[in-house]
């Protein structure tokens, strides 16, 4: 069976791609599979760029064909901050909560709403080819934080077409419409 290491030690990623590639003949490993596993540096200037560092690394390593991925929020109406920088927003130790915060404290100065994104690019590279794909999902961030499931900008953010955030939504719907599924599901087309 063909083999693909997803270059993360994000369990929650982990089951989202298994699920997305299932029905394809194909072992997901991940980092937590082997010992020593690199530690990615994202210093690309863009989605797509941090997705082919990590697939790459994973490549180089273990010489098995590898995938990285890159998510995050972007608010239009802030020239697309938090982007590539939204697990530290608030500094190198932020956390959730914290980057939260500042991203409610920079869209209270601006008028209602606040429309955005978040962003999924997935990468693949077997050692000859790159092989990459963009997912999104449009919306718009509220400042009072709603619902328990998720995680990072999730309590923030309302899908178009939806009244509640993702942070409301069981995992099984919003893993339907994501941008991490758009992003998988366009690679998985060009595996
Ligand atoms: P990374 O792709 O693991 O580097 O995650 C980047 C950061 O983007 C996360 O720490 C979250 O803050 C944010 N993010 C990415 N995807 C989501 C999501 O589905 N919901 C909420 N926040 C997300």
């Amino acid at each position: 069976m063909k083999q693909i290491i997803l270059a993360t030690t994000n369990k929650g990623k982990l089951n989202d791609v298994k699920e997305i590639f299932n029905d394809l003949d194909i072992e997901i490993l991940w980092f937590l599979d082997f010992e020593n596993h690199p530690e990615v540096e994202e210093n690309g200037n863009t989605f797509s760029d941090n997705a082919i560092i990590k697939a790459r690394a994973a490549f180089e390593k273990y010489k098995i064909p590898s995938i990285g991925d890159d998510s995050g929020l972007e608010a239009f109406q802030l020239n697309g901050e938090p982007g590539i920088y939204s697990a530290r927003y608030a500094g190198e130790n932020a956390d959730d909560e914290k980057n939260n915060l500042l991203l409610i404290k920079k869209l209270s100065k601006l008028p209602e709403p606040h429309p955005g994104r978040f962003v999924c690019a997935a990468a693949y590279y077997d050692g000859k080819e790159i092989k990459t794909a963009i997912g999104e999902i449009r919306g718009n961030i509220i400042k009072t934080p709603r619902g328990k499931n998720g995680f990072g900008y999730d309590p923030l953010f309302i899908p178009d077409g939806y009244n509640i955030t993702t942070a409301e939504m069981p995992h099984e719907e919003k893993n339907k419409i994501s941008h991490r599924y758009n992003a998988f599901k366009q690679l998985r087309i060009l595996l």
